[in-house]
């Protein structure tokens, strides 16, 4: 039997946790698009629950936060008395999100538990319960299955939602955290959700890595570059980018030290004080980001810095983001592991 809930004990259950905690869900905003937002106990009538639902930012923010508070200082005679930031400690439901987003999750664990305890982002990864929802449809940017996910991947996430008729879900419960959270609020049903089958695997990624790792200097780079126009957008959208920069924000008396999200396709992320620019051109920064993803973080933590949920190509104003580049990564691996013709072949011209 499965355990089944309706959309109407969804919307109750958000908002009793919105009484005490915080809630996150897609919630749609003026302009129609719909965005992962914080809700209110009175907006939960609002959260869109759909399996083919693309929201446009990523619930990244809610465990890392586009800026935060590490400590104030205030400067009393030759001393600095310094704040530490309070430890985030209330209980937080990210809701209907998809699998494609909770499986960042795992993969950023160790970044941020290396050679540093953030304990910025481990104390909120510890409160946050996550129930995402099983993909419905996957659309041309996605490529979950290129990189070991599916339209119904459990991970990172305490309880998986499955649509049933419109206001119906199956729930199936992954964790202690996802246990608790629906404890008494389900019943017992003989009706099963189904995900959608997911986009047809196409790329192999340990090609992309190992093209990644021999051409460094490649043209490809600078074909990127006159693409891409460094925005920044699909680092903001991706799930797993995570880059960040700190800094003091207020006078010499007082103020806070703070850290904010960077993003490696700007040139200042990597400007030396000296002027010198170790990436200094848009094809170097395409380079790092791709190389980060699918060669350097793999070796380092053993998983790919990507979930292939497409948020960085639709909100690509130059149609790049993440896919098209490693498409085009793929076919040039394909031609370099071309078979060396045999001598009489290359020698025709010759003749
Ligand atoms: S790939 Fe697209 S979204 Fe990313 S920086 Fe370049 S233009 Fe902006
Ligand atoms: S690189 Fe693009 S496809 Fe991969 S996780 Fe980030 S936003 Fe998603």
């Amino acid at each position: 039997m499965s355990q089944v809930i309706s959309l109407a004990d969804i919307r109750r259950l958000a908002a009793d946790f919105a009484q005490s905690g915080i809630v996150a869900a897609p919630l749609p905003t003026e302009s129609g698009k719909v965005f992962y937002q914080k809700v209110a106990a009175d907006d939960v009538k609002d959260i869109v629950l759909d399996g083919s639902l693309k929201c446009v930012n990523s619930i990244k923010e809610f465990l890392f936060p586009r800026h935060e508070v590490l400590y104030t200082f205030v400067r009393k005679g030759n001393d600095v008395e310094l704040t530490d930031a309070p430890v985030f400690d209330t209980p937080q439901l990210i809701l209907g999100c998809r699998p494609c987003e909770s499986a960042s999750l795992p993969i950023l664990d160790p970044v941020f538990a290396w050679d540093f305890n953030d304990r910025f982002f481990q104390s909120r990864r510890a409160m946050t319960t996550v129930v995402s929802i099983a993909c419905q449809k996957a659309d041309s940017d996605c490529f979950c299955t290129d990189v070991g996910g599916s339209p119904e991947n459990t991970s990172g996430a305490d309880a998986i939602l499955y649509p049933l008729d419109g206001d119906r879900f199956e729930v199936r419960l992954l964790t202690e955290k996802g246990k608790v959270l629906f404890a008494g609020k389900t019943t017992e049903s003989s009706d099963v959700g189904h995900a959608c089958e997911g986009p047809k695997a196409t790329l192999d990624t340990a090609k992309i890595t190992r093209w990644l790792n021999s051409h460094f200097n490649d043209p490809l780079w600078a074909e990127l570059a006159r693409q891409c126009v460094g925005c920044g957008a699909c680092t903001s959208v991706c799930p797993t980018c995570h880059c960040f920069d700190i800094v003091d924000e207020g006078s010499y008396q007082q103020g806070r030290r703070v850290k904010n999200w960077d993003y490696c396709q700007s040139a200042l992320f990597t400007l030396h004080a000296s002027g010198h620019n170790p990436r200094p051109d848009q094809g170097a920064r395409q380079r790092q980001r791709i190389t980060h993803k699918f060669a350097i973080y793999p070796e380092k933590f053993g998983a790919i810095l990507c979930t292939g949920c497409g948020n960085c190509s639709r909100l690509c104003s130059a149609a790049l983001g993440i896919k098209p580049a490693l498409e085009k990564i793929s076919s040039e691996a394909a031609e370099d592991l071309m078979p060396v013709p045999p001598l009489w072949v290359r020698n025709t011209s010759d003749k």
